[in-house]
């Protein structure tokens, strides 16, 4: 899953009105930051297999330390944790915490039976719904423009940075997520890290977007 993950992250500022919304998609897409780092150290394998789902080109053969349930945990607690010792607030630091569980929730929701339980051993699982391209298209979307729909509604803009960088950081995102489905399947294993890690810039548009907008007291 790609902007469902956000979606999440966006309807979650509303339970921790305090917490940035860079914090919030970094939280939400944690485990998916730390994997292209784990590819490129050589801790996880990934290889380029057209037709693996329908959606995905991609065979996720080994990403035990980024993606199993015990290690989302781990991160999750990891995450809460410094996001704690930073900020100082409890009710963020439980809401960061979830949405990196939240992401194996999802994931686990999205890919074929390939996600693991365990870091060793163990068996993978896995819904499937990437075998169903309209089935993710609809329920992604909905997950995605609920979440917009919430933070919306949940802040307003101070200025256009607030309001148009917001509205093109989403523009963005769901034209990657549509490059991502009906674009060629990247060139190999490499090229997934390189671009992963280069994606992290990314990032810093929330944080900027969430600076220029002020929580809605209803
Ligand atoms: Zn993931």
């Amino acid at each position: 899953m790609f902007i469902g993950h956000f979606g999440l992250a966006l309807a979650a500022k509303k339970a921790s009105p305090k917490t940035s919304l860079g914090t919030l998609m970094l939280a939400a897409g944690f485990v998916d930051v730390l994997w292209p780092l784990f590819l490129l150290l050589g801790w996880e394998r990934v290889r380029v297999d057209p037709g693996n789902t329908v959606v995905t080109a991609l065979d996720f053969q080994h990403y035990p330390f980024s993606h199993s349930l015990l290690m989302s945990f781990v991160w999750a607690a990891a995450f809460a944790a410094v996001y704690f010792g930073v900020r100082r607030y409890p009710r963020g630091a439980v809401v960061v915490g979830l949405l990196v569980l939240s992401h194996w929730v999802l994931d686990y929701l999205t890919h074929r039976p390939d996600l693991p339980l365990l870091p060793a051993g163990g068996p993978v699982v896995g819904l499937g719904l990437w075998n169903h391209l309209a089935a993710t298209l609809i329920i992604e979307g909905a997950i995605f423009f609920t979440g917009i729909w919430v933070y919306l509604r949940a802040t307003q803009p101070r200025d256009g940075i607030g309001r148009w960088g917001f509205a093109s950081l989403m523009v963005l995102l769901v034209v990657i997520y549509l490059a991502n489905i009906f674009g060629p399947p990247p060139p190999g294993a490499q090229a997934i890290a390189v671009v992963g890690m280069c994606s992290l810039l990314l990032f810093a548009w929330p944080y900027w977007v969430d600076r220029h907008r002020v929580v809605e007291v209803r």
